[in-house]
């Protein structure tokens, strides 16, 4: 049994390694010059492999039946003993597990040592241009292959591109393993291409985990000021139509003000349900409401701060309110709230509806998105290959022998190790599928 595995990433190593244990001849092809490049990226490079908090909500899909199976099949312990199994130890920071050496590069090390000592081929600067299903039910993938040449510089060397051959493999089973545009510089993801030529649907693609943009005049002279600063927070993300103002999603922690807009994990992980708002237009307006003060409630915000009405002595609105928050996010709220309020907050007498209304601001500030970083900056694509046309054991439901794993499927999941998560198990069920010699799943 010959299996063609396209791509060498997340997914592809994990399928090839399972492969390979279940007896099949198994060849990765990657355009790039050595396996599981993306991996090395992940992490801030410590690769945050999966989470000890697992369930579907951590995902998006537009079919979650899938992904329901496979994280039920292949929860956090199992991938933990997967990769204790090749010799890797883990470590969980708070329910994010990583490799213990906090380094990614080990990681693709244990995976591909593994791979060759199971006798699987890997070959470089391999792109994959066309899949072919022949008449005998066996597939032909159609590649450009390029050659290097190792050019010396005065003070370095240099890798150039000296021939470019056609190549086609043919094999029994393929693996598409393409990933996504995410995290590159891509124009597409061949992935696509071979699963609309076989029948397939696209879910249209949005970059995820990625910085909003929000560039409004109303908010504008706000991330003119804030740019920089760090505040813990949360974030509600809206759908506007008309009256209507649903909530989509919601998350804590810190969040990143940028000169564009909105960034850090928190942003990131409500970045793919903003995006799939603003691509399908189904809203007049994507906003974002942020709770600056999310621990209190404005009642007891206000008690702390005019309980002693000595504290309010010559003491301007925006002293007061930067002994509970960033000062830049003070000095910016005061100004839209106080602008008639210039000095002492003593001189006033309606001091507490003031105060009263920064406070609201501070927990209802309303920003109106408008846009997203692109795929380079992103670390994931939302959208991808229709999951319901996919078996649970990820072979195609249209055609016989050819599978789809990864990111390259319509599944992506929040931060925290949830992607890989997904990416390593659909990789071990589709490798002890696609491995067998006889099909014995449903
Ligand atoms: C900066 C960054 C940080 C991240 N951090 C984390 C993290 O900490 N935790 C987490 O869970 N996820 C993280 N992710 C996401 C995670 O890396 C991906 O979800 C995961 O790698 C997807 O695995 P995959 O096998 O589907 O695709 P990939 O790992 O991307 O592999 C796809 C492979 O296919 C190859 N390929 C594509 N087209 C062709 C072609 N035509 N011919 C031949 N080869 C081709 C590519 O070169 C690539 O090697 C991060 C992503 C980025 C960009």
């Amino acid at each position: 049994m010959e299996i063609i595995i396209v791509g060498a990433g997340a997914s592809a190593l994990a399928c090839g390694i399972t492969a390979l244990k279940s007896g099949a001849k198994v060849t990765l092809l990657d355009k790039k010059d050595s396996p599981g490049r993306k991996i090395l990226a992940t992490g801030n490079g410590r690769c945050n492999l999966t989470n000890t908090f697992l369930e579907s909500d951590c995902y998006n899909s537009t079919d979650l039946e899938l992904l329901e199976e496979t994280i039920d099949k292949y929860k956090t312990k199992e991938i933990m003993d997967f990769f204790n199994k090749l010799g890797l130890m883990l470590t969980d920071v708070s329910g994010y597990i990583y490799p213990n050496s906090k380094q990614s590069k080990t990681v693709v090390d244990v995976l591909f040592r593994t791979f060759q000592k199971y006798g699987g081929d890997f070959i470089p600067y391999c792109e994959v241009n066309d899949i072919y299903l022949n008449e005998d039910n066996t597939f032909s993938v159609k590649t450009s292959i390029t050659e290097y040449s190792i050019v010396k510089l005065k003070n370095r060397e240099k890798l150039v591109p000296n021939n470019t051959y056609t190549k086609s493999f043919n094999c029994d089973k393929v693996v598409v393993a393409t990933g996504s545009r995410a995290g590159t510089k891509d124009e597409e993801n061949i992935g696509y291409t071979i699963a609309r030529k076989f029948g397939h649907k696209i879910n249209p693609t949005v970059p995820a985990l990625v910085p909003l943009y929000c560039h409004s005049e109303s908010n504008r002279e706000f991330f003119v000021d804030c740019k920089g600063v760090r505040a813990n927070g949360k974030i509600d993300l809206y759908s506007i139509y008309g009256d209507v103002r649903e909530l989509i999603c919601s998350d804590k922690g810190e969040i990143q003000f940028t000169e564009n807009g909105l960034s850090g994990i928190v942003t990131f992980q409500v970045s793919a349900s903003a995006n799939r708002l603003l691509l399908d237009k189904k809203c007049e307006r994507v906003e974002i409401e942020l709770d600056l003060l999310d621990s209190l409630r404005e009642e007891e915000i206000l008690k702390f701060l005019i309980s002693d009405r000595q504290l309010l002595e010559k003491t301007t609105f925006r002293q007061l309110i930067c002994g509970i928050i960033n000062s830049s996010i003070a000095g910016t709220v005061c100004k839209e709230v106080i602008k008639e309020y210039g000095g002492f907050i003593s001189e006033y007498n309606n001091y507490q509806s003031a105060i009263a209304n920064i406070i609201h601001l501070l927990k209802h500030y309303i920003i109106v998105v408008d846009g997203s970083g692109d795929f380079e900056n992103a670390q994931v694509c939302s959208g991808g290959i229709l999951t319901e046309e996919i078996k649970n054991s990820f072979e195609s439901k249209i055609v016989k022998n050819l599978y789809f794993i990864g990111e390259v499927l319509d599944v992506d999941g929040k931060c925290g190790g949830y992607n890989l998560h997904f990416a390593w198990a659909s990789g071990i069920i589709s490798g002890e599928n696609a491995g067998k010699s006889e099909d014995t799943d449903d």
